[in-house]
């Protein structure tokens, strides 16, 4: 039996079977438009929180004219999915200012969506305020689910939520693990599977899964091809036939930094925490943070340079989306330093939100490769 088929199917589009099974059942969904909303708060009010995307979107006309044709092309397909024939799917939107791009978004959401909208002010620095500002927005967070949806959220909920949250990241720390192995256990494509449906799933029948899918993977033999083992960062990459577009060109996507990926999952809360807001603020403040938050590069490069020598990584790629700023600043930091300091190459490979390849692509990859190969 397939051991990731059922990741495939819920990682297949937002509206799987499984959500269509929990609205079915009258119990809420709610949609966020970034990985750096604390999910665990809206898990604790009951939600099944799901990170929106929009792979199944062809034509963003509706964004475009609304958002701007330089706004990035993730915000604009996801303007295009929550006013498409899928909106009555949620029963709220977080919107959020990760980017002016997402800022856009939030905006016109603020004064044309019908559903539930609640705006989560993002930080954009690691500092003492940041977190401050983190704490402050998770309270808001909180009076707006018990105001807006009539419901109590107890400190029991919350810990309840963190303790299974908990225990998602360390079995997917231990999913990771096998991706340790050359060849790992499991391809890129597949680990991306497996954490996009865990963002459309409660994390207590994901577990459940996660567990079936590591017992199996820890009677597997690794197979003979060793590739050039990659490490891919980015925003907004959530695309499996991306990732597979890069391993049938000779790799092996051994590692990630994507927020549809392993940075959903780094790090742990304090559950016995008598602050469990402030618990929450450290864990997001800890881990590999986006490159929209300023001041945090010194820090990141010591993080990323732990990951490429536990997973012995030979090459990076930064798949950003046109007009994101953030990631092509970057980019083109991350680039100078490995090359100054590590001699790790590093491709800047720019691409829109739906591209899953291309020939320019395939003839920047064989290039890279012969790089890493020489
Ligand atoms: S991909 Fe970049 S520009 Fe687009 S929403 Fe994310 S951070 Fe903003």
């Amino acid at each position: 039996m397939d051991k990731f088929r059922i990741f495939s199917e819920l990682s297949g589009k937002m509206s799987n079977d499984n959500v269509l099974k929990w609205k079915n059942e009258g119990k809420p969904v709610m949609g966020l438009t970034c990985s750096n909303i604390p999910e665990e708060v809206v898990h604790s009010a009951g939600f099944l929180p799901i990170r929106i995307r929009a792979n199944s979107v062809e034509d963003t006309s509706y964004g475009d004219a609304n958002l701007h044709r330089i706004s990035c092309s993730y915000v604009r397909s996801a303007l295009e999915i929550l006013f498409s024939d899928n909106r009555n799917f949620f029963d709220g939107i977080i919107a959020t200012n990760t980017c002016d791009h997402h800022l856009n978004l939030a905006d016109f959401l603020h004064h044309k969506a019908e559903f539930p909208l609640h705006y989560f002010q993002m930080h954009h620095t690691n500092t003492e305020g940041g977190r401050d500002l983190f704490i402050n927005e998770m309270k808001g967070l909180i009076r707006f689910l018990k105001d807006r949806y009539s419901i109590s959220i107890e400190d029991s909920d919350i810990r309840a939520s963190i303790i299974t949250y908990n225990k998602t990241r360390a079995l997917m720390n231990r999913l990771n693990e096998f991706r340790k192995k050359n060849p790992p256990l499991l391809s890129g494509t597949e680990f991306m599977k497996v954490v996009l449906a865990g963002m459309t799933i409660r994390k207590e029948e994901f577990n459940v899964y996660l567990e079936y899918l590591i017992s199996e993977l820890s009677q597997a033999e690794s197979g003979s091809d060793k590739l050039p083992r990659l490490m891919i960062f980015g925003a907004a990459c959530d695309s499996p036939e991306f990732i597979t577009f890069i391993e049938n060109r000779g790799f092996s996507v051994a590692a990630d930094n994507l927020c549809f990926g392993s940075r959903h999952y780094h790090g742990n809360i304090d559950e016995n925490s008598d602050d469990l807001l402030s618990a929450i603020a450290e864990r997001y403040f800890q881990t590999i943070s986006c490159a929209s938050v300023m001041n945090d590069f010194d820090r990141n490069y010591d993080m990323i340079i732990n990951v490429i020598e536990e997973m012995n990584i030979q090459g990076i790629i930064v798949a950003r989306l046109k007009f994101c700023d953030h990631f092509a600043g970057f980019s083109k930091m991350l680039k100078d330093a490995m090359s100054e300091k590590k001699g790790i190459p590093v491709l800047d490979l720019e691409r829109e939100y739906s591209t899953t390849g291309s020939g320019q692509i395939s003839t920047r990859l064989q290039a890279f490769h012969e790089l890493i190969k020489k």
